[in-house]
């Protein structure tokens, strides 16, 4: 051992890795299993795959990789641009939305700061957080929702940054648009707000997000959204942020120039334009929904209903029941790490996907 790491900062040390979804060959390799015997639930990923037309734009980009991609991201941000109603400059593109929170955490975090997220909230906020060597403060969840009191009253001199997200990952739970609106009033202007809404094309247009409208009352909002979930890009490594047009240009400073690379970029202009491929994702995925939530009901298992595409479900032994599914070729999550020692998540996948995991699921827990 080089004893090198030692040099690395305690706070970089301190931080624990993200643990993703296990993917479909990982197992294959550990179980001695068929690939193609194998579903995987573990990632909120669209289980009806890409638009036809982004499949169709991809296929065409694959053929200009020599050259580098965009840095601007030119007709991309068109596209959103016109979609959202946004002005041009106020529009940050990133290696999936996850690049967005990094890139807010390194422009506006460092050392002696701290970042206010909820308890049960996604992890990549602390893990951002960390990497500065910000503080993160956790505010206790109330009954798996994001408690908006606990963060005011969590408030400090050191607050720069809040996340939220909404619905959240993995508890599916959806803050209130009022709820949230009078609670932007209430936080002092100097402190940014991370609004992530990764899960928004799942939402019914009731309680789909308002948001956008709201950046020209709020200068510290940013809003993230991604094509990784209903637009089925996850691979392909795409999402951004909305904001005012100072904080984009700060972002863009410490962004890599060429974070978004041109396949992803074609494909998110043509996603984009298929408001039928969202909507098929949309029917799909409520439908998938109620065929879980009556075999939760039917198995007799507590489960916190969620708005998002994916759903916790509570189990004895979550661990050994993990285990099980898996030896049997179904990749759930386990969610002993986001406080939820006795949930595990599952995403939503076809009808045929869903039935396999609760035809499994009632065989493991009648064993
Ligand atoms: C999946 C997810 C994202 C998306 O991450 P990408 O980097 O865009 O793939 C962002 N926020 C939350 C809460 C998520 O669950």
């Amino acid at each position: 051992m080089s004893n090198l790491a030692q040099l690395a900062p305690d706070y970089i040390r301190a931080i624990a890795p993200y643990q993703g979804g296990k993917p479909i060959a990982e197992l294959a390799r550990e179980m001695g299993l068929n690939e193609a015997d194998i579903i995987k639930l573990a990632s909120n990923e669209n289980p009806l795959g890409i638009s036809p037309k982004a499949q169709m734009a991809i296929d065409e980009a694959v053929h200009t990789i020599a050259r580098y991609p965009d840095g601007n991201s030119f007709e991309l941000r068109k596209a959103v641009s016109e979609k959202f109603g946004v002005a041009h400059n106020q529009i940050v593109f990133g290696n999936g939305s996850n690049d967005i929170l990094e890139l807010v955490a390194r422009a506006f975090l460092h050392v002696g700061c701290e970042a206010i997220y909820s308890q049960h909230a996604f992890a990549v906020y602390p893990l951002v957080t960390q990497a500065v060597g910000a503080a993160g403060v956790v505010v206790t969840a109330k009954n798996y929702c994001h408690d908006l009191d606990g963060f005011l009253k969590a408030i400090t001199p050191k607050t720069r940054l809040i996340f939220i997200a909404n619905p959240n990952n993995p508890t599916g739970t959806l803050i209130a648009k009022d709820g949230l609106k009078a609670f932007l009033k209430q936080i002092p202007a100097h402190i940014l707000v991370v609004l992530d809404e990764a899960y928004d094309e799942y939402l019914s247009l009731a309680h789909q997000s308002e948001a956008i409208g709201w950046l020209s009352e709020f200068d510290n909002l940013i809003i993230s959204r991604t094509f990784s979930k209903a637009y089925g890009l996850a691979g392909l490594r795409i999402g951004f942020g909305l904001m005012q047009a100072d904080v984009a240009d700060v972002l863009n400073r410490v962004r890599q120039p060429f974070n978004v690379n041109s396949i992803a970029q074609a494909a998110a202009i043509a996603s984009l334009a298929d408001d039928d491929f969202v909507a098929r994702s949309y029917a799909a995925n409520q439908a998938g929904m109620v065929q879980l939530t009556q075999g939760f009901k039917q198995l007799g298992l507590e489960y916190i209903p969620s708005f998002a595409n994916f759903v916790s479900f509570k189990v004895a032994n979550a661990a050994q029941v993990n285990q099980q599914l898996l030896k049997n070729g179904v990749i759930v999550r386990p969610i002993a790490n986001y406080e939820m020692p006795e949930y595990l998540r599952v995403s939503i996948g076809l009808f045929s996907e869903n039935a396999r995991f609760l035809e499994v699921l009632e065989k493991i827990l009648s064993e």
